[in-house]
């Protein structure tokens, strides 16, 4: 399946693909009054900067995911198309899923459940992809992860 893959060596440290990834899950059609004073929507991926490098962390849609091994409830889940997603109405916010992810993609909620890249689904493709100017994210067929 096509997933999200990162070059970082294309990233410029811009964090536009996190105002995009925000905004496209603030459920506002305006940016300006998704970021109005007093909103914060939050994205769903992170842009890691250290030395003058930048890149961004999100979820790899693991073939054999611990996040899914380790949810206590069965919130955590990959479907058919091998996409990993996060149930919120199951959701107990344990963070067991962000301690286990080796990639520290998953991320604190703003309330009790967890909050995690879900490859803009009802979108129909990823906005950050669509969005970085750099091509530092693509959304495309690699094979295995
Ligand atoms: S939009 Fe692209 S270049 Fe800008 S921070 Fe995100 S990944 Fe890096
Ligand atoms: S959240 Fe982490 S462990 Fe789970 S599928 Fe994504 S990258 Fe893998």
């Amino acid at each position: 399946m096509e997933k999200i893959y990162v070059n970082e060596d294309r990233c410029i440290g811009c964090h536009l693909c996190e105002y995009y990834c925000a905004f496209a899950h603030s459920g506002k059609t305006d940016m300006v009054k998704a970021f109005a004073a007093g909103q914060k929507p939050s994205p769903r991926l992170v842009i890691e900067e250290q030395d003058n490098i930048s890149f961004a962390v999100s979820c790899r849609h693991c073939t054999d995911p611990l996040c899914v091994k380790s949810c206590l409830t069965g919130a955590m889940e990959i479907n058919e198309e091998g996409k990993v997603f996060v149930d919120e109405t199951r959701c107990v916010g344990c963070n067991t899923c962000i301690l286990v992810c080796p990639y520290g993609a998953i991320l604190p909620g703003d309330g009790k459940v967890v909050k995690k890249c879900d490859l803009c689904t009802s979108f129909g493709k990823p906005i950050c992809a669509e969005k970085c100017p750099n091509l530092a994210i693509v959304y495309e067929e690699r094979g295995e992860v």
